[in-house]
């Protein structure tokens, strides 16, 4: 198989280089109030084995990926809640599971795999929790420095963790904006590899392994609906990648209907999937602080993609996600963080209108361990 990029804007394409994040053309017009311009894609050519792995369809080689079990996260069949909802085919994706308990552990890992294969001495990372916390711990598992920018707002948990795992860990007073933009000072200054989520290709690409994992889980059928979590839209541009690429490589003849589901404070995306357009940015105010996003650096590729293969967009209250927070705990047996709650929300708010005997999955991003506090919250509320 022979990999390249090619802008998901213009079509521009590029050679897959430690120093190669955006199309020049594109970013070039970038302005603060818009998502990332110019994001690029890998494009896949050549023929896959028939007995293909996730590995074949992934850019970098085996040898390189650190020695750290990321993925093959279990499908969970929640027999109370299918007797429940009257959906025989539900599915949990756990992606809590991961090494460092979220899904970001899947962009980090190809991440920390490239700059092996590169020689690349240092990951630089900014992040408001997971990605930051996730990209350590792979980080540490390779032997790569990591250093993290990350915003005080940050649940503890997140932070602590980060520095468990021996990273050079930044506090900055400010947002995540900021935190992003004196990263790409630090690199600019000193060098180094951005792990930006969106911002660096190889992080949807990272994470399009859950859709090859759930395909593979199914039997080698696609599902009829996924519903994700989504703040900057980058997990749900990896979730249609894959499938996309199943589609484009032969191996899959569909694609599914993935729903966004977004938090009624944090809406950017699902606004932009009603209006046609992103409008200007508002202050994002949600419990669940994964998906808090104001400007979604990956807007333009996940809007792009919920248009073309006719995905839904779902919002719910904080109220919703921690009563799906607890509902989702008491019946499975799976904590699950506000953020990844939220995809429980989502389809237990539209569920009615989906057929039951529809195979669905949710996917579950992140562990509740990560934000005690807010599970508290949870907890009071009752
Ligand atoms: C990052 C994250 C999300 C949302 O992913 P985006 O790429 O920002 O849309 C959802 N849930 C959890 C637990 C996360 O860490």
């Amino acid at each position: 198989m022979d990999f390249s990029y090619r802008c998901s804007q213009c079509g521009a394409e590029y050679e897959i280089t430690p120093d190669r994040l955006l199309c020049d053309r594109c970013s070039a017009e970038q302005t603060d109030d818009v998502p990332l311009r110019g994001i690029l894609e890998v494009v896949l050519s050549g023929r896959p084995p028939t007995d293909w792995t996730v590995a074949d369809l992934l850019p970098v080689e085996p040898q390189w990926f650190p020695p750290i079990p990321v993925g093959n996260t279990p499908l969970w069949e929640p027999e109370r809640l299918r007797r429940r909802s009257g959906f025989p085919r539900l599915f949990l994706k756990d992606d809590s599971c991961n090494p460092t308990g979220s899904l970001k552990d899947r962009a980090s890992y190809l991440v920390a795999a490239f700059a092996r294969r590169e020689g690349v001495e240092r990951i630089v990372v900014s992040s408001t929790g997971n990605a930051g916390s996730s990209m350590c711990g792979i980080g540490a598992a390779a032997g790569i420095p990591v250093r993290l920018y990350l915003p005080a707002s940050a649940p503890v948990a997140k932070l602590v963790q980060s520095q468990q795992y021996g990273a050079e860990v930044i506090r900055v007073e400010g947002t995540y904006d900021e935190a992003f933009a004196q990263s790409m000072r630090f690199i600019a200054e000193h060098g180094g590899l951005s792990r930006n989520t969106g911002h660096n290709p190889l992080t949807i690409e990272g994470k399009k392994t859950v859709s090859l994992e759930i395909f593979r889980q199914l039997a080698y059928a696609v599902p009829d609906y996924v519903f994700v979590s989504t703040g900057d839209g980058v997990i749900i541009s990896g979730v249609y990648k894959g499938f996309e690429d199943l589609v484009s490589l032969g191996i899959a003849d569909r694609m599914p209907t993935i729903i966004a589901v977004q938090a009624t404070g944090s809406a950017a995306i699902a606004t932009a999937l009603r209006d046609g357009a992103f409008a200007s940015p508002v202050p994002a105010h949600t419990v669940a602080d994964s998906i808090s996003v104001e400007v979604p650096s990956g807007g333009y590729f996940a809007l792009g993609r919920l248009q073309r293969h006719h995905g839904r967009a779902v919002t719910v209250t904080d109220e919703e996600i921690l009563a799906a927070q607890r509902d989702l705990a008491a019946h499975t047996g799976l904590f699950a963080e506000p953020a990844a709650a939220a995809a429980w929300a989502g389809f237990s708010a539209i569920q009615d209108e989906l057929p039951k005997d529809a195979s669905v999955v949710v996917l579950i991003t992140g562990n509740g361990l990560k934000d005690v506090d807010a599970a508290r919250k949870g907890l009071e509320s009752v």
